[in-house]
C-alpha cells in the first residue's frame, strides 16, 4: 500500500495538470478505499465557497457547480471543523444538501477530510457509500496520509494552474507568497525570467550521428558564454564590489574545467545531441558533487546549473536572443545567476525573487550590495506563468504580491512613497547625536560584510563597527584566503574607521553560510558545526585571520574580536591558548602588538543563560538577536514555511533578552544589540527599556533608529518595556508598538523597519 501510496504521490507532484491530479487522487482513493464515490472541493480564493473540483463516482457535470458554502453541507462541516467528520445515515443528517446534478439520490456512509497546507484550508476531499459501509482505522489512515501527502502538490498546482484563474475570472485578485528576506526595500515592477528558454530539466534525450557537428556547436557555445561572462564582468564592474565581482571568476574557472567540458564531449561522442549531452553532464556533476574528488566543483552546485544555463540558452538560440527588459524589470527565477542580474540595465533592475536559496545567496549579496530588494526561497511560486506579470517585492519581511489588485498596488506605491520621504527627512538627522529626550546618549553601530559597504556607513554618521562578518570575504573567495590577502581586508576596514572601534567577528561558517571550498555536510547544519566549533577543530583556519587580524591592527589600535556561536565555557579557554601563541609569535616576530579587547556573542540559548561565568573570561558581549531567537524558538530563520513563527518580538525572547541585559550589569559587563532586532525602530524601544546604550545594525537602519532614539524619553522606554513584558502574545506586544510609533506619526518606520 505504501508504495502505491508514494507512487500516487510522485505522479501527482509531477503533473503540471491540476485536472489531471485532481482526477488521479479521487480515482485512486476510490478503489483502495474501495467506495461508491470520491470526490475533492477546493475553496475559492475570494467567495470562500467550497467547489467540487473532481469526482470519481458522481456526475462528472456536477463539476464546477456543486457549491457549499462556509459552513453549509457536510462539506462545509469538515472545513468547518478543519477535522474529520465520519458520518452514517449521512443524507438523514440535518446539515446534508442535496444536489440533484450530483445523480446522487442518498447515500449512508461519509467520511471527509480537510485538505490543510500550512494551517491554510485549501479544500475539502470526501468519500461515501450508499450502502452502510463502516470506515476502518485503515481507510481513515489512508485518507490522511494521502491528503497530507499530497496537500503542497495541489497548493503548489492550484496556484499555477490556470484552472484556478478560471474558476476565479471574476475576481484576480492578489498572490501573496511569504518567504525570507535576502535584501531589504520595497518596490513594484515586472517580472522577467531570463532563463525561460534555458530549463536543463527540460531537455529531452536526441541522438545524432553527426556527432562533430554537435561538438562544434557546444564549444562554439561555450565560447560565446565564455565571451558573454566577460562582458558581464565588465559591465558590473562599476558598480559592485571587487569582492563579489571576484565571483565572475569562479564562473571562467567553472567553464573550463575539465570536468564540465570532457563530461559533455564524450557523451556528444557517444551519439548525444549537444542540448541532451550537457543535461546530463549537468545532472551528473550536481547530483554526485558528495562524491566529486575536485572539491572546489562539487560545492558549486549552484554555479555549475548556471554556467549550464547559459549554455543551454546559446545552443536553443544561437546568438541568444535579447531579452526586452522593462524599466522595472524584477528577475525571477529558481535561482538567480551574476551574468542575468548584469545583463539588465542597471537602472532597469529593480528587484530579484528567487525560488531557491536563502540570505546568503549570491543572488542576495549582491541585490545587497547593488540596494536593490530580494526575496529568497519563494518555493510556491510557479515560475511557469510569471513572466511579465506585476509584483511587489517587500524585502522587508520576505513577501512578494503578485497581481496586486489597484488598491493593493496604490497602498503599496504610498509606502514607497512614503518610504522616500522618510529616508530624505531622516537623512537630516546624520549629525544629529542619539541622544533620548532625558539626555541618554546610545552608541550606534553599524553592521558590515563586504568593503563596499564602508563609505555608505560612514555616511549615516555611525559610531563604528559593531560587527563586522568576515564570513563574507571568505564566501566571494575561490579559495581560503591567506594572511596577506585578509591583512589587507582588516586593515582596509580599521584604517577606514580609526580611530572609532571596528568588532570584527572571526570567521562564522556553518549554518546557512557555506564555503564553497569547504564542505560541511550535515543533516541539521544549524545546530551542527559553526562557528566558534570549527575555528577550534581547525587551528589552521583561525591562527592564520588571528594573524591578519593582530597585524592589521598594527599603529591603529581601534581592533576588538568577537567569537561567534560561543556555547561552553571551554571554547573561550581553548581561544585564549590560540590568542595568547599568536600574540606571542607575532611578539617575537618583531610587531608591535596592540591586544585588543575580545568579546563573545550572546547568540546560543546557552550563552544567555551562562553569560556571569563567561564575564570572567572576557571585556564585552554582544547579543545576536538573529540566531538566539532561532535557537530559542527553535526555528529555522531561513525556513520560508516557518517564517511566520520567527519572531524577536516574542514574549519568551524579550524575557531572555532582559535577563541577559540584567546579568551583564551585575557583573559590569559592556554589552550590546548586533542582531537584526537592533534596526528595528520597532523593537529598540524596549532594547532602550532595557538600558542597552549600543547598538548595532546594517547602516540604512541608523537614521530611523536615531529618530526614535531622539523622539522618545527614557523613563517612557522603561514604562512602555514593562507593559509589553506583561503581554503573552507576538501580535499583542507587536500591535501595541505599533500603535505607540502611529501616534508620534511614525507609521512609515514601521515598514522600513519591519
Ligand atoms: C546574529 O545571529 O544575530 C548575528 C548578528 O549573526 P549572524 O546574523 O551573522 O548569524
Ligand atoms: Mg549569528
Amino acid at each position: 500500500m505504501l508504495d502505491s501510496i508514494l507512487s500516487l504521490v510522485h505522479e501527482t507532484v509531477h503533473t503540471d495538470n491540476i485536472d489531471d491530479a485532481l482526477n488521479k487522487i479521487v480515482n485512486w482513493l476510490k478503489s483502495n478505499i474501495d467506495v461508491d464515490a470520491c470526490s475533492i472541493y477546493l475553496k475559492h480564493r475570494n467567495s470562500q465557497q467550497l467547489i467540487l473540483m473532481a469526482t470519481a463516482g458522481l456526475n462528472p457535470e456536477a463539476i464546477g457547480h456543486v457549491k457549499y458554502n462556509p459552513g453549509e453541507g457536510l462539506v462545509g462541516m469538515v472545513a468547518e471543523r478543519c477535522g474529520k467528520v465520519v458520518l452514517y445515515e449521512a443524507s438523514s443528517h440535518p446539515e446534508y444538501i442535496h444536489f440533484p446534478i450530483t445523480g446522487e439520490e442518498s447515500f449512508d456512509s461519509f467520511l471527509g477530510l480537510p485538505l490543510m497546507h500550512y494551517r491554510q484550508m485549501l479544500g475539502v476531499i470526501a468519500v461515501h457509500n450508499r450502502a452502510h459501509r463502516e470506515f476502518t482505522d485503515k481507510d481513515i489512515a489512508i485518507l490522511i496520509t494521502v491528503t497530507t501527502q499530497l496537500s503542497s502538490a495541489i497548493y503548489a498546482s492550484l496556484r499555477s494552474s490556470s484552472k484556478e484563474v478560471s474558476i476565479q475570472k471574476d475576481d484576480l485578485s492578489t498572490s501573496v507568497y511569504t518567504a525570507v528576506s535576502g535584501a531589504r526595500g520595497l518596490v513594484s515592477g515586472v517580472m522577467v525570467q531570463p532563463d525561460i528558454n534555458a530549463d536543463l530539466n527540460s531537455v529531452e534525450e536526441k541522438v545524432t550521428s553527426d556527432t562533430d557537428t554537435q561538438e562544434v556547436i557546444f564549444m562554439l557555445a561555450v565560447t560565446e558564454v565564455q565571451k558573454e561572462i566577460r562582458i558581464s564582468s565588465e559591465n558590473m564592474r562599476e558598480y559592485i564590489p571587487a569582492e563579489v565581482q571576484a565571483l565572475f571568476e569562479v564562473y571562467s574557472l567553472l567553464l573550463a574545467d575539465d570536468s564540465l567540458l570532457s563530461g559533455v564531449l564524450e557523451r556528444i561522442q557517444s551519439g548525444l545531441f549537444a542540448s541532451t549531452a550537457l543535461r546530463y553532464t549537468i545532472d551528473d556533476l550536481v547530483a554526485h558533487f558528495n562524491t566529486l574528488r575536485n572539491q572546489y566543483i562539487s560545492a558549486r552546485a549552484e554555479d555549475i546549473r548556471a554556467i549550464g544555463s547559459m549554455i543551454l540558452n546559446r545552443l536553443n538560440s544561437g546568438s541568444g536572443s535579447p531579452i526586452d527588459y522593462p524599466d522595472n524589470c524584477i528577475l525571477i527565477g529558481d535561482e538567480i545567476n551574476l551574468t542575468q542580474i548584469a545583463n539588465v540595465p542597471r537602472n532597469s533592475l529593480k528587484g530579484i525573487i528567487c525560488r531557491k536559496g536563502s540570505t546568503m545567496s549570491h543572488a542576495a549579496i549582491v541585490a545587497h550590495s547593488l540596494g536593490i530588494p530580494a526575496v529568497m526561497g519563494v518555493q510556491d511560486l510557479p515560475l511557469e506563468n510569471m513572466n511579465g506579470r506585476t509584483a511587489i517585492v517587500d524585502g522587508y519581511i520576505g513577501r512578494i504580491l503578485v497581481d496586486p489588485s489597484d488598491e493593493v498596488h496604490k497602498e503599496f506605491q504610498r509606502l514607497i512613497k512614503e518610504e522616500e520621504l522618510l529616508f530624505t527627512e531622516l537623512e537630516n538627522l546624520r549629525d544629529l547625536p542619539a541622544e533620548t529626550l532625558d539626555g541618554k546618549s546610545i552608541k550606534l553601530n553599524t553592521n558590515i560584510g563586504v568593503l563596499s559597504e564602508i563609505e555608505s556607513t560612514r555616511d549615516v554618521g555611525a559610531d563604528g563597527v559593531g560587527l563586522y562578518r568576515t564570513e563574507f570575504s571568505f564566501m566571494l573567495s575561490e579559495s581560503f584566503p591567506s594572511e596577506i590577502k585578509q591583512y589587507e581586508k582588516y586593515r582596509k576596514v580599521l584604517k577606514a574607521y580609526a580611530p572609532q572601534p571596528v568588532v570584527m567577528r572571526l570567521l562564522d561558517i556553518g549554518g546557512d553560510k557555506s564555503l564553497p571550498y569547504f564542505l560541511i555536510e550535515e543533516e541539521n547544519s544549524f545546530l551542527g558545526w559553526r562557528g566558534i566549533r570549527i575555528l577550534l577543530d581547525h587551528p589552521e583556519i583561525l591562527i592564520t585571520q588571528l594573524r591578519a587580524m593582530l597585524r592589521a591592527n598594527i599603529n591603529l589600535g581601534n581592533l576588538k574580536l568577537l567569537l561567534p556561536m560561543v556555547s561552553h565555557i571551554n571554547e573561550i579557554n581553548s581561544f585564549r591558548k590560540y590568542f595568547d601563541l599568536v600574540i606571542n609569535e607575532l611578539i617575537e616576530e618583531g610587531h608591535d602588538i596592540v591586544v585588543p579587547k575580545l568579546g563573545i556573542m550572546i547568540e546560543v540559548p546557552a550563552a544567555a543563560i551562562q553569560l556571569k561565568a563567561m564575564a570572567k573570561l572576557v571585556d564585552f558581549m554582544s547579543i545576536g538577536t538573529n540566531d538566539l531567537t532561532q535557537y530559542l524558538l527553535a526555528v529555522d530563520r531561513n525556513n520560508a514555511h516557518v517564517a511566520s513563527l520567527y519572531d524577536f518580538l516574542h514574549p519568551a525572547v524579550l524575557k531572555l533578552i532582559q535577563k541577559v541585559v540584567q546579568d551583564a550589569r551585575e557583573v559590569d559587563m559592556q554589552i550590546s544589540v548586533c542582531g537584526e532586532m537592533a534596526g528595528d525602530p520597532r523593537t529598540v524601544i524596549p532594547l532602550l527599556g532595557m538600558g542597552l546604550d549600543s547598538f548595532s545594525m546594517a547602516g540604512a537602519s541608523i537614521p530611523g533608529v536615531k529618530w526614535i532614539i531622539r523622539n522618545f524619553t527614557y523613563e517612557r522606554t522603561v514604562e512602555i518595556l514593562e507593559e509589553i513584558l506583561e503581554m503573552n502574545e507576538v501580535e499583542e506586544i507587536k500591535d501595541y508598538l505599533n500603535q505607540i510609533l502611529e501616534e508620534k506619526g511614525l507609521g512609515g518606520l514601521i515598514r522600513a523597519g519591519n
